[in-house]
């Protein structure tokens, strides 16, 4: 309670996490977080899903250690080392075939918004576009540019002069279907509108650098893109040889059951983003892209920290390891067992208005019965029963995050290698904390 009240007083009012979760952490290993007052929490935040093996891996540990041994320097600016050049053609190799010999990557700074930052920059330099499209919903980061770019309006309405010339474009979110229609056109529609939209662009007027988009958008509330918009978005790009980059920041490394979240729908995008799970806990970020796009001069773009030789350990024990221990299949069946029990639970809970996701990035879209309802007869979100949920999982031993509009939707992110026990734990949890919550 010292610390926290220490916490309270002199840290910034815009801290996050640690207002919902008044916990000072002592230790963590896996799934596991330890207090130090001895209480224990299942983590299901998981570092807003870097934690892609969970807290404190041993192969991950051990990858770190073993660099301190060898005096591998800690610091390099973007010189290169061995264990750079490892983790590198590694990255690669998990590449969809048709990339791996075209592609070029930029590291870049320690967060995932200086890589989409990055982005930007290297596709107006090759394309000479000014404006960008980017999802209503969508999310990029928390600096001036990125935020431009993100379709969350509420963090926007204090700050004036943002990045101008960002059109929204809307994402097919089908359950709450911005034209007001059902499953399936929701799509349709929306891809008919963006290439309505493009069509109108080649008169040159505000010519794009590039369409920006989450597979599955992740703080806009666990919202899988329909594969099939997805082709589409690709096929409507292409044509016009606009860049496709594709913000796999949270949807990266496995966390969608396929190492990049875009091989679902069979696409291959420009220009590919990552950060969160590619530095295997540790701050790193980098861009992919098609080496045609590498127009940017010697310099162009510079930073102190990309050369974050601790980051790449970790991150080539963690890519590694999902390789040989074939994570993704325990992805694949973990989902499966969250999709079934939640669903159950959807079932019995009117306040349960939507369960949805892919792979481990799960929401569960909480609405409130008692109120109105939308164009298309759902329940309308209900932000302060998440919140009660959330508090009342911390309570019961589970950190979850809040997402989506109103900060309506529970979000799942667990460590990709979670047990089929933790997972029916935390599961258990879950369903003892709803049913207090609407009591
Ligand atoms: N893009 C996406 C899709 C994200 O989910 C996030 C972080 N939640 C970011 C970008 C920004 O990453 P960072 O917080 O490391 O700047």
């Amino acid at each position: 309670t010292d610390y926290l009240k220490l916490l309270h007083e002199k840290e910034s009012n815009a801290r996050a996490y640690s207002r919902h979760f008044p916990l000072v952490i002592r230790k963590a290993q896996g799934i596991r977080i330890t207090d130090t007052e001895g209480r224990e929490f299942y983590d299901c935040l998981a570092g807003a899903g870097t934690l892609a093996l969970g807290h404190n891996h041993e192969t991950v540990v051990n990858a770190i250690r073993e660099m301190l041994d060898q005096q591998i320097p800690l610091h390099t600016l973007d010189l290169a080392t061995p264990l750079k050049i490892s983790f590198m053609q590694e990255l690669f190799s998990m590449l969809p075939e048709e990339m791996r010999d075209t592609s070029r990557i930029q590291f870049c700074g320690p967060t995932g918004a200086d890589a989409v930052e990055a982005a930007i920059k290297l596709v107006k330099h090759a394309t000479g576009g000014k404006s960008i499209l980017a999802f209503s919903g969508g999310y990029h980061g928390s600096t001036q540019a990125t935020m431009s770019m993100s379709g969350n309006l509420s963090k926007k309405e204090q700050l004036q002069s943002l990045l101008p010339d960002v059109h929204f474009l809307p994402f097919p979110y089908e359950y709450r279907c911005p034209f007001g229609v059902g499953e399936g056109m929701t799509a349709r529609l929306s891809a008919q509108y963006i290439e309505n939209l493009l069509h109108d662009c080649e008169s040159g007027i505000a010519a794009p650098c590039g369409v920006i988009v989450e597979t599955v958008q992740g703080e806009g509330g666990a919202i899988p893109a329909d594969l099939e918009w997805l082709r589409e978005l690709r096929r409507i790009t292409a044509e016009r040889r606009i860049p496709l980059i594709i913000d796999e920041v949270q949807t990266g490394i496995g966390r969608t059951g396929r190492m990049f979240s875009f091989e679902h729908a069979g696409i291959v995008p420009d220009v590919i983003i990552c950060s969160k799970a590619v530095g295997g806990s540790l701050p790193m970020s980098v861009v992919i892209y098609k080496e045609e796009l590498d127009q940017w001069k010697p310099g162009a773009h510079t930073g102190t920290f990309r050369g974050n030789q601790l980051g790449m350990a970790a991150g080539l024990a963690t890519l590694r390891y999902i390789r040989e221990h074939n994570v993704l299949h325990n992805v694949k069946l973990r989902s499966e067992q969250f999709m079934t029990r939640l669903q159950a639970l959807k079932a019995r809970f009117a306040e349960i208005g939507d369960v949805r996701g892919r792979g481990l990035m799960i929401g569960v879209e909480i609405v409130n019965p008692q109120g109105g309802k939308d164009r298309l007869g759902h329940y309308l979100q209900y932000g302060e029963l998440a919140s009660v949920i959330q508090q009342q999982c911390f309570r019961n031993g589970l950190i979850v995050e809040l997402g989506g509009r109103h900060s309506a939707v529970v979000r799942f992110l667990p460590p990709l290698n979670i047990t089929e026990k933790e997972a029916d734990e935390v599961l258990a949890i879950f369903e003892q904390s709803v049913a207090e919550a609407v009591a």
